[in-house]
């Protein structure tokens, strides 16, 4: 009998993320960007963001506060952002362990300072400007260079770092130099007014990226938030036929076990009406073919279709909560049961699986 070993289990391989948030760190750092890495991708998990806070970025960056909170405790004074708009009722933990954050709401800010003023602590504010992507910012430059004036004359403990924007994310908007350069003019304009340079006008996550690579960038950017890019480097090669050299892929494994084989016909038989999740999948008919049934399941990734099978012949098919169905049929060696089998995968499953309960985590230095 083999020693008992947890499956399915998530190996994060913490010398290759390394690698590719310097890498990212040294190739804006050319290009005068100075970058944070974000870390929510993975659930910032403290271990493997630790990796990450050593390549040289200026903060380690998160949508969700406790992630940082928890962070902290390892990780006792490196800088860290927080990158959703705070909630009023999060505040006060914000401010204890949060040196920056993205912020549209005046109201808020306001109750920043109290806080801030109560702790006897400084808290940064990069004011958000929505150039049409339609989630956070203010839609109005206007009203967002207002809100900066009134921040710069008269709070004391909030300071104002920059301003900001996030493209891509609900509206798919693609960064230009044509929007990234509309925030730059609204950053001159209250650099002209508040008599001073602001320390950050950041120009977006890792969609912003190609703008580098194809030198369009806007010159008053000089700051990106980057997420994907470090973690899996699979957005801009595959996506945008863009790549920044020497990136690893191989960064998170998903490793499940086979716990049926067998050949079985492709087309379901009866009446069909919905899956597991109230879907009408389309099934093609491939005759009788040999396929695999693994331990792991939606409720682990979420979505079968964004993990990368790393067995030559193995072909995803289909997935419920707690299964996911491969086709082995093309496979050289006989796939049998409790035999071992690996994925990489894009951002969806690395979020859901990092999360997930039952998924072991194993970290790997090469
Ligand atoms: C998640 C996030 C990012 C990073 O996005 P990536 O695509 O992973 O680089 C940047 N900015 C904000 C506001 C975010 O929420």
């Amino acid at each position: 009998m083999k020693k008992h070993v947890h499956y399915p289990r998530i190996e994060i391989n913490t010398s290759k993320l390394y690698e590719n948030a310097k890498n990212v760190v040294d190739y804006c750092g050319s290009k005068g960007i100075t970058l944070s890495g974000v870390i929510k991708g993975f659930n910032g998990i403290p271990h493997v963001a630790e990796a990450l806070g050593k390549s040289g970025c200026a903060h380690l960056a998160s949508s969700r506060l406790e992630q940082l909170v928890r962070l902290r405790k390892r990780m006792p004074a490196f800088p860290f952002m927080l990158l959703r708009l705070p909630m009023l009722s999060e505040l006060e933990m914000m401010v204890r362990h949060v040196d920056i954050s993205l912020n549209s709401e005046m109201e808020i800010i306001l109750q920043i300072e109290q806080h801030a003023e109560k702790l006897g602590k400084k808290h940064s504010i990069v004011l958000m400007l929505d150039l049409g992507d339609l989630r956070e910012g203010f839609y109005s430059p206007e009203e967002l260079i207002e809100a900066a004036l009134h921040i710069e004359t008269n709070l004391k403990h909030v300071r104002l770092a920059g301003i900001g924007t996030n493209l891509g994310c609900y509206g798919s908007v693609v960064p230009t130099a044509e929007n990234l350069g509309a925030l730059c003019s609204v950053a001159s304009e209250i650099e002209e007014r508040i008599g001073r340079k602001l320390d950050f006008v950041s120009g977006g996550g890792t969609t912003s990226i190609p703008l580098l690579l194809s030198d369009k960038m806007p010159a008053g950017i000089n700051h990106l938030r980057v997420g994907e890019e470090i973690l899996l480097n699979r957005d801009l090669p595959d996506l945008w036929g863009f790549s920044l050299p020497g990136l690893h892929q191989d960064t998170f494994t998903l490793k499940a076990q086979v716990i049926e084989v067998k050949n079985k016909p492709t087309y379901p038989m009866g009446e069909l009406f919905l899956d597991a999740f109230g879907n009408k999948p389309v099934y093609q008919d491939r005759g009788v073919r040999r396929r695999a049934l693994l331990a792991v399941g939606k409720g682990d990734f979420a979505m079968h279709d964004k993990l990368i099978p790393l067995t030559e012949g193995v072909e995803i098919i289909g997935s419920s909560s707690d299964h996911l169905i491969v086709d082995v049929e093309d496979c050289k060696e006989a796939v049998k049961v409790g035999d071992i089998l690996a994925f990489n995968m894009y951002y969806a499953p690395m979020l859901y699986l990092t999360a997930s309960q039952s998924v072991k985590k194993v970290y790997l230095k090469r």
